[in-house]
């Protein structure tokens, strides 16, 4: 599933193509794409928007409209974009979208299983509707160990779990809850008010540190995710330990330990997360 690394990584490549272009004629043939709102009719109301800036909260893309208006896209599993000059978009059994911009170039909306969403906001739905889903930014300068700590003081949840919502801190997903408890040296099962503020400011960095290594490699190819460019992100040759059960961590040698936490597994290093200590 793409998490911020990826979304982010799908943000800079589209903004330069998309931003200060107009939406000429939109195509959306996937009812789940929109539900429940026809998805002509979102279409419609898309054709003739003029894109200002191509924005991102966690996991969303928030595509803003000159009129106040944005496209809120969640990618969910397995939705990507892509970009092509016109007419050259190859056949995709899988495309859900298509947006043709006022430079005849167009942008495609592939999603396989098709738990992606579009969802068109009026200006003033726009911050109300993401600051109710998502918390902080963790990449944006104003984002402190403090408000993480804030948000972890009152769960009793296993730490894993508390960073997983994305109320917590906007973005991280099983992949990235790994390796940031990883370099904090965090056991994933400790609970989340449990850990002291020395911690925490370990875990903030380790959760900042993982997600700018992930966009630094665009992101990590499981599965079918691609940039719009058509590239594969290059960050899962260099995960800590997501992923890689049995064998040794970088840091000690100790086999990497799978074990399953709020329902997603998880891998963490027995020895330097100990789940006490
Ligand atoms: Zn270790």
């Amino acid at each position: 599933m793409p998490e911020l690394p990826e979304v982010e990584t799908v943000r800079r490549q589209l903004a330069p193509v998309v931003e200060g272009r107009r939406f000429e004629t939109v195509r959306i043939v996937d009812a789940r794409l929109t539900r429940p709102l026809d998805p002509d009719e979102v279409a419609r109301e898309l054709e003739g928007e003029t894109v200002e800036l191509v924005d991102r909260r966690g996991k969303y893309l928030i595509v803003r409209f000159e009129s106040g208006r944005a496209l809120l896209i969640h990618l969910r599993m397995t939705g990507s974009l892509s970009h092509a000059p016109s007419g050259e978009l190859p056949d995709d059994p899988y495309r859900r979208a298509v947006v043709t911009l006022d430079d005849t170039s167009d942008v495609a909306y592939r999603d396989v299983r098709r738990f992606g969403t579009w969802l068109l906001l009026e200006p003033e739905e726009v911050e109300s509707y993401v600051d109710s889903r998502v918390g902080r930014e963790p990449l944006a300068e104003a984002y402190k160990a403090k408000h993480l700590a804030e948000k972890l003081a009152s769960r009793k949840a296993p730490v894993k779990a508390a960073i997983l919502d994305q109320r917590t801190v906007a973005g991280v997903g099983n992949i990235y809850a790994d390796e940031a408890l990883w370099r904090a040296r965090i056991h994933p099962l400790i609970p989340a008010h449990e850990l002291e503020p020395e911690r925490v400011k370990a875990l903030h960095r380790g959760i900042r540190k993982s997600l700018e290594l992930g966009i630094a490699r665009q992101g990590s190819t499981l599965s079918d995710y691609r940039t719009p460019n058509g590239e594969s992100g290059q960050m899962q040759h260099e995960f800590k330990v997501y992923g890689r059960d049995g064998e040794p961590c970088e840091r000690c040698g100790t086999p990497i330990d799978k074990i399953r936490v709020a329902g997603r597994g998880t891998w963490y290093c027995p020895r330097c997360q100990p789940y006490r200590g």
